[in-house]
């Protein structure tokens, strides 16, 4: 069902007022994780006054470490609706249990199924079911191929509203986090008529390299880009290193926007 060669015209999203997947980029900023209100709602008016209306935060964080920060979980959900609401915007945060969905689709404008749970099953049947926006992201070691049957089980639950995201693979290179596979895009937006979308800091894991990487999505047809910015990334609970402070998130968007 995700496939172009049964549905040939791109599939578009509509998030307050975005269209994402019209042939413009539509970003998709905020924190790695929220971690206060104060923190989310210094965000989303930066992101606000960048003219966005798309704002992310982790409420319940899949960490690899068990003794690092979880996430503030449904309460987190509640600042980051909040914070949206005070600046008109729109709220995509990930869920990890099915038996959240439900609860948590009061909060949320857009589901995100994170990189580890690509395959999980059950996860992505309940996110098909209900009548929410889903961003899919790439598994860590998924193929292409691997990744396109992840969407198909969200769209035959009945859900079609998918946002495939590239978030970069696990590789033998130690440069960056994890490697950009940049010839994901065109090859996604080949085979299926879904969004594609790059998150330029997971893929990375380096602050230096989101512009470039960000440019480089765009010039190969990615529908949007996704990065995180937090007030103070020095303090930040979790992904410290690749997080934008705010006047670097300015310059970044003011890069693209040229
Ligand atoms: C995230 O976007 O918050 C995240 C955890 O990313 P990923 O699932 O791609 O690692
Ligand atoms: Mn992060």
């Amino acid at each position: 069902l995700v496939s172009r060669k049964k549905k040939p015209e791109d599939t578009v999203i509509e998030v307050n007022g975005e269209r994402i997947g019209d042939g413009n980029p539509h970003f998709i900023m905020g924190p790695c994780a929220v971690e206060s209100y104060e923190q989310v709602s210094t965000v989303a008016k930066a992101v606000k006054d960048q003219g966005l209306k798309l704002l992310r935060g982790g409420a319940f964080k899949p960490r690899t470490s068990p003794y690092d920060f979880q996430g503030l979980g449904l309460e987190g959900l509640k600042i980051l609706r909040e914070a949206a609401d005070e600046h008109g915007l729109a709220v995509i945060s990930e869920i990890v249990n099915p038996a959240d969905i439900e609860k948590a689709v009061e909060y949320l404008d857009v589901i995100q199924i994170g990189a580890r749970n690509m395959q999980n099953f059950e996860l992505l049947k309940a996110a098909g079911s209900v009548n929410k926006p889903v961003l899919l992201k790439r598994g860590l070691s998924a193929t292409i191929s691997e990744f396109i049957n992840a969407a198909e089980y969200v769209i035959s639950r009945g859900n079609g509203n998918i946002i495939l995201c590239e978030r970069g693979i696990r590789t033998y290179e130690k440069a960056t986090r994890n490697t950009l596979d940049i010839s994901a895009v065109p090859i996604l937006k080949q085979e299926t008529h879904l969004p594609v979308y790059v998150d330029v800091t997971h893929s990375t894991g380096r602050r230096d390299l989101l512009l470039p990487t960000a440019k480089a999505a765009l010039a190969v047809g990615a529908d949007g880009v996704m990065a995180e910015v937090h007030p103070d990334p020095a303090v930040a609970l979790s992904d410290s290193a690749q997080q934008m402070d705010i006047p670097t998130f300015d310059k970044f968007m003011n890069e693209l926007k040229k």
